[in-house]
């Protein structure tokens, strides 16, 4: 299974101590999902915070893209037609068309940015489509 696990620092609701938020993103059935799993050394108070498919809030990913950086996606040969990438990238992230038309650009140039199980769900998708798309790491 294709996932990502970062650790988040937050402050207790019940004790008021440090506890640790465990949040995960992962490819389960097809999709793209996430969720938290919080726990507090000082009370013992514990629990799934959520979990949803789809992106996450942007607390959630800045926490991966922290601990383990950005990969990137990339078009890696020749792509006769843009229509199913623009398909795979509006079926994704429900983006418009002129904004699937800039990812697709994005991809085709530097590449787009993201957390790893989100470029890799994506490369999924694209590649079932006959997208020549590849993951790549760093921030060049
Ligand atoms: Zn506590």
């Amino acid at each position: 299974m294709t996932g990502q696990t970062a650790m988040i620092a937050e402050r207790c609701s019940d004790c008021g101590g440090t506890m640790v938020c465990q949040v995960n993103q992962f490819i389960q059935r097809d999709d793209l999902w996430w969720d938290a799993e919080i726990s507090c050394d000082t009370c013992g108070m514990a629990g799934c915070e959520d979990s949803s498919p789809g992106r996450p809030p942007e607390d959630v990913r800045k926490a991966l893209l922290t601990a383990h950086g950005p990969a990137r996606l990339r078009v890696v040969g020749p792509m006769p037609s843009l229509v199913p990438a623009l398909k795979v990238l509006r079926e994704v992230s429900g983006a418009s068309l002129p904004d699937a038309r800039k990812q697709v650009d994005e991809l085709r140039r530097g590449g787009l940015v993201g957390t790893l199980t989100e470029m890799e769900f994506l490369r999924l998708r694209l590649r079932r489509l006959g997208v020549p798309v590849d993951v790549e790491f760093g921030t060049d």
